[in-house]
């Protein structure tokens, strides 16, 4: 056979091949329309997705990540909160006509860009990684934030603190820089099973911190009294709860929000 006719022959079969995908994802998108007929609002990108997808370690939760912008249950409560509560989070800084000033630690790669793109957010993405994967402001440790006292509006902080050694120190470094009546938003893995919050200096490897924290990266593991380690330093007063278990059935199946799950709000009074 002539190399030319070889050619025109997996020419014509990669155009089946082509032709064969387009009319097979159709038939999937058939399908589904048929079986789930209602589509979904994801609340941090707003798009329109027929089911969430398999997500999660070691166990793979099902219905838990968006296909589009990849945010799990625990960001979709955060955007349902954020949505819900941003005008009474930003009301200082709305009424005078300025940006807010947000500070994200650890940036979810779900709102980097829903935030960066928002004219209303003066955005400070950062990070204690240099080479965090999405473009930081600035390497930043919680413990020693290179920015003013009352520097920010907004500070949102997911899955950091269960990584610093020195929490306290970190948590006043949070209550500095944020200014009067600005909030943060924190939410760590919280084992509901633990009363009280498992730290313990021997546990110094990797190994053991899997086998206790759950995770090798972790110095502790968190338990119910998450809240009240916040509000040893914050005043427990000034933290409110917003939590999964709390929010109506309707709610938490239309977003596909997992029961037990919470994010900690912490208000910062004006200091008479
Ligand atoms: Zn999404």
């Amino acid at each position: 056979m002539e190399s030319k006719e070889i050619i025109a022959r997996l020419e014509r079969q990669n155009y089946l091949m082509e032709k064969r995908y387009e009319i097979l994802k159709s038939m999937i998108c058939d399908i589904y329309d048929e079986v789930i007929p209602q589509k979904k609002v994801c609340p941090i990108c707003k798009s329109e997705i027929r089911c969430y997808i398999p997500y999660g370690t070691p166990k793979l939760r099902y219905h838990a990540q968006c296909p589009v912008c990849l945010g799990a249950e625990r960001e979709r409560l955060l955007a349902r909160y954020l949505e819900l509560h941003w005008e009474n989070l930003t009301a200082h800084k709305i009424s005078q006509g300025e940006p807010v000033k947000l500070l994200h630690f650890a940036p979810e790669g779900a709102f980097y860009q829903h935030f960066k793109d928002n004219k209303n957010i003066d955005y400070y993405p950062v990070d204690f990684n240099p080479d965090f994967p999405y473009h930081i402001v600035k390497a930043v440790d919680i413990t020693d934030i290179p920015y003013p006292n009352d520097y920010f509006d907004l500070i949102i902080c997911f899955h950091v603190l269960q990584n610093v050694t020195d929490e306290k120190k970190a948590l006043k470094e949070v209550k500095r820089v944020l200014g009067p009546n600005g909030s943060a938003i924190f939410c760590d893995n919280i084992n509901q099973e633990l009363e009280v919050t498992l730290e313990d200096e021997k546990y110094d490897t990797s190994e053991l911190r899997e086998q206790y924290y759950g995770n090798g990266q972790y110095v502790r593991g968190y338990g119910r009294d998450y809240i009240e380690r916040l509000g040893s330093v914050w005043g427990r007063d000034s933290i409110v709860k917003y939590s999964v278990d709390e929010l109506d059935a309707e709610e938490v199946k239309k977003y596909y929000l997992r029961r037990g799950e919470e994010i900690c709000i912490y208000k910062k009074q004006i200091e008479s």
